[in-house]
């Protein structure tokens, strides 16, 4: 986390003022949310776990969200493959909500199928859906100051 210069005060405020893009009811060992906050201008992923029992809030990992690293190499089909951010996790399909982090109007695509490192939370997008990515935020138009929201279509 300190690598990223993220502050305690900056995940706070995500958490706080965020909005709740995806629900990981399942996960292990308490169900998390990924959390998306714009604080002081800069969007933050923070996924966070909640342990009910004891009202004890953990954070699982906060990130700049990077929507659009492309990885060679696989192709769309449901596979697993270990993940290269934390190099032990193994990715399984979602879906997700994707953030495209531009100057003026940041935008929140739903729905978009990504490998999920179960470990770290890091995204990987094959090829095709990068594509779409980059020209939904290409073509979309943007009334500046607001997050926008869109729903992707597969
Ligand atoms: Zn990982």
């Amino acid at each position: 986390m300190k690598e990223r210069k993220i502050s305690k005060e900056e995940v706070r405020a995500a958490l706080e003022q965020g909005e709740t893009i995806e629900d990981y009811p399942e996960d292990w060992p308490f169900p998390s949310q990924l959390m998306l906050g714009i604080v002081e201008d800069r969007p933050l992923h923070v996924v966070a776990g909640f342990d009910e029992q004891t009202g004890i809030c953990y954070i699982v990992t906060v990130y700049d969200p990077n929507p659009v690293r492309v990885v060679g190499g696989f192709q769309g089909e449901e596979m697993t493959m270990k993940c290269i951010m934390c190099k032990h996790g193994e990715t399984e399909r979602r879906l997700v909500s994707v953030l495209i982090d531009q100057e003026e109007t940041p935008l929140i695509i739903k729905n978009v199928p990504a490998d999920v490192c179960r470990n770290c939370g890091e995204r990987y997008f094959d090829e095709e859906t990068t594509g779409k990515l980059l020209d939904l935020s290409n073509s979309e138009s943007h009334e500046s100051g607001e997050v926008e929201i869109i729903r992707f279509a597969a």
